[in-house]
């Protein structure tokens, strides 16, 4: 029996949607009241996905009718490659991956997935083939195996240990008393950030899906933790059409395309090589990170400079 720890009287109305989603505890509230309008059209089809293709095409959004946060937004990720999107914390990037999960619809202009505009799709279809790590994870009060798996039900004990050794989360589910029959989530176990991340990221490599969306999927990870997941990471996006959200932009440098976005805009966009040769705002923000790490390393170097 799933259990999710939210009142139960929530749940007829809100079951799908959780399950389905990437929604973090404190949108679900917001997705109650404003979502009522997300449904199948009548005549919806399933998502027939061949490369998976994405095509954002001058999308203006706001999650409130006063409040328009992205600005004709458009750009094409094409099939079986990898965009990054980079930019201020609140510039919108969260929002393009609720976008095309669709969460919410645009207010103007569409979204396309190899040709299909997402609002005559079945949701059901969209949302099973698109993979997210989002930057914070919900659990189910389930098993830790539960929550692996529940984005490929069915999937053998066999593949979900090798997706939790991929997501270097297996050693520490062996450590648990229970191992992977430990019960988790609120009246469960309590993992960290880091550790529910990494249960993400298992449940992500394990679904095996057409689109993929890592949004800061690494930010809750030490930087030793972050590198070793970061090789599993392009793993999985080789071949497959994903959309990055960075915040760490050494993760990005090999990606075929980086936008940045500032206030909701793209304000720039191309490879890293040409983002740097542009000395804009990326190449700006690139010197800032070279020149934080150079920080940290003396830091870490010389750990006594924290005293004085
Ligand atoms: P980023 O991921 O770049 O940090 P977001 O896409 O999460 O930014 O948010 C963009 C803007 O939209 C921010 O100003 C944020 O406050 C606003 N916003 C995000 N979610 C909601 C929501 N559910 N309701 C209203 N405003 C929201
Ligand atoms: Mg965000």
């Amino acid at each position: 029996m799933i259990q999710l720890y939210i009142p139960l009287n929530f749940l007829g109305v809100i079951y799908r949607e959780i399950k389905q989603s990437m929604a973090d505890m404190e949108r679900l509230f917001s997705l109650l009241e404003q979502n009522k309008e997300i449904a199948d059209a009548e005549n919806a089809t399933p998502l027939q996905t061949r490369g998976a293709e994405i095509a954002f095409s001058h999308v203006d959004f706001g999650y409130e009718s006063n409040r328009q946060i992205l600005h004709d937004v458009d750009f094409t990720i094409a099939a079986g490659t990898t965009t990054a999107v980079v930019g201020h914390s609140g510039s919108g990037k969260s929002t393009l991956s609720r976008l095309l999960f669709r969460f919410y619809d645009v207010n103007a202009g569409s979204i396309m997935i190899d040709g299909q505009d997402i609002r005559t799709v079945s949701q059901q279809s969209l949302r099973q083939a698109i993979g997210i790590v989002p930057q914070d994870t919900v659990l189910f009060n389930d098993t830790i195996e539960y929550n692996i798996a529940y984005g490929r039900p069915g999937a053998q004990r066999s593949d979900i240990v090798a997706a939790a050794k991929s997501a270097y989360i297996h050693d520490f589910i062996e450590s648990l008393p229970n191992g992977y029959d430990t019960m988790v989530g609120e009246r469960g176990l309590k993992l960290s950030g880091g550790e529910k991340q990494r249960v993400a990221i298992a449940r992500t490599l394990l679904k095996q899906p057409a689109i993929l969306i890592f949004d800061e999927a690494t930010s809750a990870l030490d930087t030793h933790a972050e590198q070793a997941i970061q090789s599993q990471l392009k793993e999985i996006a080789r071949d497959r059409t994903t959309l990055v959200i960075a915040h760490r932009l050494s993760t990005i440098v090999d990606a075929a395309q980086i936008l940045v976005l500032e206030h909701g805009r793209i304000i720039e966009r191309g490879t890293h090589v040409q983002l740097l040769a542009a000395n804009g705002t990326y190449a700006s923000m690139w010197r800032h990170q070279i020149q934080q790490r150079v920080a940290e390393e003396a830091l870490a170097a010389e750990p006594d400079l924290l005293d004085t």
